[in-house]
């Protein structure tokens, strides 16, 4: 049965307090309903978040992870380190990882490769950039994005999840149209039996703008499966306004 999820990016925001404040309201109001909730801080919240949150249904993720297993690699840190606080999930090749940080498709490939080997499930993040999409690349770059990141692990069932998020909606507070979406993800859809074994489990996420007004719609389009969220994510009530819309 493929999963459905609602994600939070909290790129580099939010301070201790600022997680207790946010995890004391979700101790009291969140009501598991089928979907996943998964909350990425920064590294050095997640111990603090995974323990916050003992009691209730939600699972903590790494923003990245290195694509070194280990050694010489001064403040990186490695899939193997976020297995030993138990993390479950990484979120990879965010777009501002692609394009802040230079962050190429084989890095990407290899900290797949590290997560997949550490029983971390990777949130694999694509998108095309503007450029791209006006000029008709959408379907290739999606495919050898897809393609490069998932060469070397043998992915089956549900152990990725593909997140798509179009470069140019990605916190612009304006998201891809609904048809835009619609027509992606089942491109998404189509094509990646080509590149995973047993792909129909396989959640495929929409991220890019999503708020409290278009979540609604957003989840009802064929082929959508979650969300990521980012600025949405930040505020603990519009979070959890949009993991309680999809049900
Ligand atoms: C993101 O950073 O993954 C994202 C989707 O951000 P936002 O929701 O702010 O567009």
């Amino acid at each position: 049965m493929k999963k459905q999820y609602c994600i939070a990016n909290w790129k580099m925001n939010k301070s201790f307090h600022d997680c207790e404040e946010f995890v004391t309201k979700l101790n009291n109001e969140f009501i598991y309903n089928g979907s996943e909730m998964v909350i990425c801080p920064s590294f050095i919240h997640l111990n603090r978040m995974k323990f916050l949150t003992k009691n209730i249904k939600i699972d903590i993720g790494s923003q990245t992870i290195s694509e070194n297993k280990n050694g010489a690699y001064t403040g990186e840190i490695s899939a193997e380190m976020l297995t030993d606080i138990n993390i479950k999930y990484s979120i990879i090749g965010h777009s501002e990882r692609r394009h802040l940080f230079n962050e190429k498709d084989i890095a990407i490939r290899n900290k797949i490769f590290n997560a997949a080997r550490n029983q971390i499930k990777p949130i694999l993040c694509i998108g095309e950039t503007l450029k791209e999409r006006k000029s008709n690349q959408t379907n290739e770059v999606l495919k050898m994005q897809i393609k490069i990141a998932c060469e070397t692990a043998n992915f089956i069932d549900d152990n990725i999840i593909i997140a798509y998020e179009p470069v140019w909606a990605i916190g612009t507070g304006v998201a891809a149209d609904l048809d835009t979406i619609s027509k992606t993800h089942e491109q998404i859809r189509a094509f990646l039996p080509t590149f995973l074994k047993k792909s129909e489990n396989i959640s495929i996420l929409y991220g890019g703008s999503v708020n409290n007004d278009n979540c609604r719609d957003i989840i009802n389009l064929n082929d959508v499966d979650g969300f990521l969220i980012g600025g949405a994510a930040l505020d603990a009530q519009m979070f959890l306004n949009i993991y309680n819309k999809m049900n």
